[in-house]
């Protein structure tokens, strides 16, 4: 098999050095271990901008996914309601949990390839009053599209609502003032921009909302509240913890500081995005979603517009030359994706377009360079 380097957005590309730590079989009960807990807490309460006296982390054990149920199913009681925005399948997965979980729910859908209007989450906020908790997707990773959490935010507080954030794919790669912009919950996972390989979520809460919960949860392994008593402790974990995983986030949040913290990443993807789609557009691949409203971490674009393309065939293509891309997520159009966070940077996305430019040409696809 070929090396290749991931332009999916998480699993990702990590660095050799997070890698190698899951070369060791660490202990799951001793100080050394509970530690490397607190201490990721701690770091990533420092990466929210937030304080220890009012927020505090829980880390979960699996995917993404188990971090927004989790939260989803732990905080929002039998007589609350909850009002989904959705904007994409990330959104529409929340539906999926609370539909699984017997949530009293309701939903604002939008367009794929437009950012929810907060003036209408205000408009069903004050037509019902039973909807007490709102929850919204950050970085939408089905199209590549940043919504506006902060305007959000402004609504659902002036409202007195609690507001759920999945920032599952942005959080480390867009600076964000958790507790400036508003958000109560924040979900996040291993794999994506902090850069460790997949096995846990993190939740950044409101401690005050998070004591509200108790007794809440729906689900025993996902209850959010027992899971922070226990951690909150001394950094053990309630149940087995993926120590490996462990390792290596701790090792990516020290690689995140080395590279200048949030602020100086972030300044690499977007580089790496705003490089990736102008070379794209040379060859006449356009995006999907508007400039004012993409996101720097994945790019949806349309499939070139001709009869003989076929994106299984390019994408064999482009993996032979040492690159893995994903196929498109949205349902209106026909369409690809790129992802540009993990050890990506300038010199990948000019080599990737080489490869695009040598593809579209063999191929008889129209480069209007
Ligand atoms: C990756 C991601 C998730 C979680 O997906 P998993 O497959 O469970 O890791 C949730 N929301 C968004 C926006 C994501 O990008």
């Amino acid at each position: 098999m070929n090396d290749y380097k991931l332009l999916t957005p998480g699993p990702l590309t990590t660095t050799e050095s997070v890698k190698g730590e899951m070369l060791f079989d660490h202990c799951t009960w001793d100080d050394d271990y509970k530690k490397i807990t607190l201490d990721i807490r701690r770091e990533l309460l420092s990466l929210a901008h937030v304080e220890e006296e009012d927020h505090t982390v829980v880390l979960m054990q699996g995917s993404g996914t188990f971090g927004v149920e989790s939260v989803l199913t732990s905080i929002i009681g039998k007589d609350e309601k909850l009002l989904i925005v959705a904007n994409g399948a990330y959104g529409e997965r929340m539906t999926d949990i609370a539909d699984h979980s017997g949530l009293s729910y309701t939903v604002y859908r939008e367009h794929y390839d437009k950012v929810p209007s907060s003036d209408a989450v205000q408009r069903m906020l004050k037509d019902d009053a039973y909807i007490t908790h709102v929850a919204m997707v950050h970085s939408e990773t089905t199209s590549g599209i940043l919504n506006d959490i902060e305007a959000v935010a402004k609504v659902v507080k002036a409202e007195g609502k609690t507001f759920i954030v999945d920032a599952m794919s942005s959080f480390g790669g867009v600076d964000m003032d958790v507790e400036k912009i508003g958000i109560d919950f924040l979900v996040s996972s291993a794999n994506k921009c902090i850069q460790g390989v997949p096995g846990f979520s993190f939740v950044i809460c409101r401690k005050d909302k998070l004591m509200e919960s108790r007794g809440k949860a729906r689900s025993l392994s996902l209850d959010l509240y027992d899971q922070w008593k226990t951690m909150d402790k001394d950094g053990k974990w309630r149940f087995t913890s993926p120590t490996h995983v462990v390792l290596a986030f701790s090792k990516a949040l020290k690689e995140l500081e080395e590279e200048g913290g949030i602020p100086a990443r972030a300044k690499r993807y977007a580089r790496s995005n705003r490089l990736l789609i102008k070379k794209m557009k040379e060859f006449g691949v356009k995006p999907y979603i508007d400039e004012k409203n993409q996101g720097p971490i994945i790019t949806t674009f349309y499939y070139p517009e001709s009869s003989s393309f076929s994106f299984q065939e390019m994408y064999d293509y482009i993996k032979e030359r040492g690159y893995a891309i994903y196929p498109g997520k949205v349902t209106e159009a026909d369409t690809f994706r790129i992802g540009n966070i993990g050890e990506i940077y300038e010199t990948d996305i000019i080599k990737l377009a080489d490869i695009f430019r040598q593809f579209f040409q063999e191929h008889g696809l129209e480069v209007t360079e």
